[in-house]
């Protein structure tokens, strides 16, 4: 039994907005490979959505400036090397924090 897929959306959101992803990523994988498109290192297809080693549907322009939601705007990459997220992840924080923390100690020194 086929159903209609906006029966299904109207249903249940979450299933249909899943389905839509991975056969998003289904086609960005045969189109690609299996490589993050940041990295270059392979992709893990096993792992539950949204894990740092798993596959992120990533837009090329950002969306942002009106570029449209099509599959030639988007490629895949890693959770954590996505680039909306590039800059957020707790490491990166931690390293700026401590950067900064360098920065503000070294001028304090330099003020006394
Ligand atoms: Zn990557």
């Amino acid at each position: 039994m086929s159903s209609n897929p906006s029966i299904v959306r109207y249903l249940n959101p979450w299933k249909a907005r899943r389905e839509e992803r991975e056969q998003r990523i289904a086609e960005l994988r045969t189109r690609d490979g299996d490589a993050c498109r940041r990295c270059r290192r392979p992709i893990r297809f096993d792992l539950p959505v949204g894990h740092d080693q798993g596959p992120r549907i990533e837009d090329v322009v950002t969306l942002a400036v009106g570029a449209p939601r099509t599959i030639g705007n988007q490629c895949l990459c890693h959770g954590r090397c996505n680039g909306v997220g590039a800059d957020h992840t707790s490491e990166v924080q931690e390293r700026r924090r401590r950067s900064n923390e360098a920065d503000l100690f070294a001028r304090s020194r330099r003020q006394a």
